[in-house]
């Protein structure tokens, strides 16, 4: 269970959630893997359940049902896109084509960051390389969003260094 307490000065009032998180046992299923694409490889499939409760107590909102496979061969743990009764009765071919990589919480927030950040001359190349180190043998979309950072960041940072370069050739050195 994790839990997190929110502390409200003004009322001087403490509500405190929690997130209630369970996990199935895994169930062995076969698969043609999405990651690193072996035919019909061992695979252990489970379920888990997120419901957020206030006071610990008080369910908020529905249960979210995620469903989890991960590929015996190169460990990937995949998303799939339809629940566990439903991926179990497909065969191995058409199992892999609901199943999607999911790249790290933090190659997926520096992905975005890369983007985000390509007006900012430094810290937004800084974090582009970073983010495309993180994701670039990625399958997930991470990868391709990191690419666009670092194209959009070296792009700014080429067309100042040019705008520079030009303003020394008219002006002359800065003194
Ligand atoms: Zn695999």
């Amino acid at each position: 269970m994790i839990s997190f307490r929110f502390f409200n000065e003004q009322t001087l009032a403490m509500i405190s959630y929690s997130i209630r998180a369970e996990r199935t046992d895994s169930i062995p299923l076969r698969m043609n893997c999405p990651a690193c694409g072996t035919p019909d490889v061992q695979a252990q499939a489970w379920q888990q359940a997120e419901q957020i409760l206030a006071f610990h107590l008080i369910p908020l909102g529905g249960e979210r049902a995620t469903t989890w496979v991960q590929c015996t061969q190169c460990r990937e743990t995949l998303l799939s896109r339809v629940s566990l009764p439903e991926l179990q009765i497909l065969p191995p071919h058409q199992a892999g084509d609901w199943l999607r990589v999911r790249a790290s919480l933090p190659a997926q927030l520096m992905a975005v960051l890369s983007v985000g950040l390509f007006w900012a001359p430094g810290i937004g190349l800084f974090v582009a390389i970073l983010a495309w180190l993180l994701n670039r043998k990625s399958r997930s979309w991470t990868r391709k969003c990191s690419r666009i950072g670092l194209g959009a960041n070296l792009f700014v940072s080429l067309a100042l260094l040019l705008l520079f370069a030009v303003d020394v050739i008219v002006n002359g050195l800065p003194k």
